[in-house]
């Protein structure tokens, strides 16, 4: 359930790429939020701007970002190094690839992938178990020594809830020892650090939770030795193997057939649940969306024309886009007889992105200011709104002809 805490706000993001020297502006004022233990879907059309946007929160295109923020627990991702980057990425924010053959390294055993992350982020250096001993021993004059603990192991060592009790309970003493400081830095190098064979149990932990039998066997296994759904529980099983906060599910069902597709994403949902952490769920498929996600952003043409809960996404769109979407998708409630209806011609190309309303040579409401201008966006409530020009109240008439609802802006 969603804890209404902003894990990650990304605030009026441009990003542009360079194309035969010109530059084409691929993401346009993005606004978009993820709160704590919330699916948040992202739909749209293929070349809609989905995976560029998400993909450039962690900065993994060579996308320009000309203006904005992408703050992740008020840091900015569009600000950091590199060095500092690769801190975050895998460990905080970790993303499920659209294609594991492609995106899981076929010269190594599926062993080492999954514990080449856990010992890239839960190895210290000196200076750093330095560091969190001092903010661990700061935290606990400061604020309840039980929660100060237990939010500094998460911070740091990411424990299950096994590991959490035993921790906290080695600890505590240690605290209120003669010499906490070395004595808090004695049990990160022996305890708190990663080794090699507490990877390798979590790693065989992390396969029997993704439901892969005879675990150890399959460790020592490359990646051509598994199944199209078993490559895909495996990269969920890379993905969420240092328990990170935000989890990015890019199309994480696309390239598996109709019969798995659901357990797989059942599975995805139901482990990022038990972790509390948040995820971005990229998919055109609305019926996938409107089973698990909390809200919705409708991407068309590298910007968000409408952002809302499900509720207000599938029962009172104001898009013609978003529109156009659900009446392509077969319903309960319709005629089984009735013909689903396609949105006509095809996204517009990024270098070539026709004046005014991107949607307008495509849209069956288009008026004469669509064609001139781009229209802004408009806010419907707290957490619905749109971009179109039909909530101009001089469009009254077209919201009717169309048998749109009145909305108060
Ligand atoms: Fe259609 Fe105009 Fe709204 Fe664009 S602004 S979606 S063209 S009505």
């Amino acid at each position: 359930m969603s804890e209404n805490t902003k894990i990650l706000e990304v605030k009026d993001l441009h990003v542009d790429f360079l194309s035969y020297g010109a530059e084409n502006h691929v993401i346009r004022d993005a606004n978009y939020y993820v709160n704590k233990g919330e699916v948040m879907a992202i739909v749209g059309e293929s070349g809609s701007g989905k995976s560029v946007l998400t993909q450039t929160t962690v900065r993994l295109t060579p996308g320009i970002i000309s203006q904005g923020q992408i703050l992740f627990e008020g840091k900015d991702l569009a600000h950091m190094t590199e060095k500092q980057l690769e801190e975050v990425r895998g460990r905080d924010i970790s993303i499920i690839f659209q294609d594991a053959m492609t995106a899981l390294n076929p010269t190594m055993r599926i062993g080492e992938q999954i514990t080449e992350v856990l010992m890239k982020h839960f190895v210290f250096t000196k200076a750093e178990m330095e560091q969190f001993t001092d903010e661990l021993l700061a935290a606990v004059k400061t604020q309840d020594p039980d929660a100060a603990l237990a939010a500094w192991l998460t911070e740091y060592f990411r424990p299950n809830e096994k590991q959490m009790a035993l921790w906290a309970s080695q600890l505590k003493p240690l605290l209120s020892g003669a010499d906490p400081r070395s004595a808090v830095i004695g049990w990160i190098k022996t305890t708190g650090n990663m080794t090699k064979e507490r990877a390798k149990e979590t790693a065989i932990d992390l396969l029997k939770m993704i439901k892969i039998s005879d675990p150890e066997k399959r460790l020592r296994q490359y990646i051509f030795q598994f199944s199209g759904g078993m490559r895909q529980r495996i990269m969920v099983a890379i993905a969420l193997a240092c328990r990170p906060k935000l989890l990015i599910a890019d199309e994480p069902t696309t390239a598996l057939d109709v019969t798995i597709k659901a357990e797989v994403l059942n599975m995805i949902i139901q482990l990022v649940r038990e972790l509390n952490s948040a995820i971005i769920l990229i998919t055109h498929d609305l019926g996938i969306v409107a089973s698990y996600a909390d809200r919705i952003g409708v991407m068309y043409a590298g910007e968000f024309v409408e952002t809302g809960t499900s509720d207000e996404i599938f029962y009172q769109s104001q898009h013609p886009y978003t529109r156009g979407l659900l009446k392509s998708i077969p319903r309960l409630d319709t005629d089984s007889n009735e013909d689903l209806k396609a949105i006509e011609g095809t996204p517009p190309n990024v270098t070539r992105m026709p004046k005014g309303c991107p949607f307008h040579p495509r849209c069956e409401c288009a008026m004469e200011i669509c064609r001139q201008q781009a229209p802004a966006l408009t806010t419907l409530s707290d957490t619905h709104a749109v971009r179109c020009w039909l909530q101009d109240p001089r469009a009254a008439e077209v919201r009717k002809k169309f048998g749109y609802e009145e909305v108060q802006p």
